[in-house]
C-alpha cells in the first residue's frame, strides 16, 4: 500500500510538505515544483503502485474522476484556455517519479510546449495483426 522509499508515498504520509489542490478518500492533488506552465498539478493515488496498470481499478476511477474535477478548477483559476492529461509509465516513457502520478498541464495558444508527434500510416495488415495480438492480451 506504501513504499518507505518513494517520495509521494511520503508527501501522502505528510511526512513531505506539499502544496495541496485537492484530498479524498483515495487521492491527493498538489502543485508540481517543477512546473511547466502556471497551475501544473499531479494527481497521485494515495495507495502506491508504480504504473497505471499495477494500480487497482477504483484507485484508476477516482484518480481520473479528480483529474476531471482539478483539471476544471485549474483552467478556472490560471485562465488557460486547454490543457493536457499526461500520465508517464516507465522510464522508456519519461516517468521519473515510480509512484503513478496524472499531470495536468495548462497550455496557451503559441506556448513552447508542444508535443513531438511524427505521425505515421496505419497499414491495414498490422492494423488486424496488432489488434489481434493486443485483444489476446486482454
Ligand atoms: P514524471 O517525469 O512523470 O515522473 O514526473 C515527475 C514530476 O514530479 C515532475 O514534474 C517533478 O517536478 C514532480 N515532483 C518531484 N518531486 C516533487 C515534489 N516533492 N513535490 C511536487 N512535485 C514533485
Ligand atoms: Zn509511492
Amino acid at each position: 500500500m506504501s513504499d518507505a522509499n518513494c517520495i509521494f508515498c511520503k508527501i501522502v504520509a505528510g511526512r513531505i510538505p506539499c502544496t495541496k489542490v485537492y484530498e479524498d478518500a483515495r487521492v491527493l492533488g498538489f502543485l508540481d515544483v517543477g512546473p511547466l506552465s502556471e497551475g501544473h498539478c499531479l494527481i497521485v493515488p494515495k495507495a502506491h503502485a508504480v504504473r497505471l496498470e499495477e494500480l487497482a481499478a477504483a484507485d484508476v476511477q477516482a484518480c481520473a474522476a479528480a483529474a476531471a474535477k482539478v483539471g476544471k478548477a485549474v483552467v478556472a483559476a490560471t485562465g488557460a484556455p486547454g490543457w493536457n492529461l499526461l500520465q508517464n509509465n516507465g522510464p522508456a516513457a519519461g516517468q521519473v517519479v515510480m509512484h503513478v502520478h496524472f499531470h495536468i498541464i495548462p497550455r496557451r495558444d503559441g506556448d513552447a510546449l508542444g508535443f513531438r508527434w511524427p505521425a505515421g500510416k496505419l497499414a491495414s495488415e498490422d492494423a488486424q495483426r496488432l489488434a489481434a495480438a493486443i485483444t489476446g492480451k486482454l
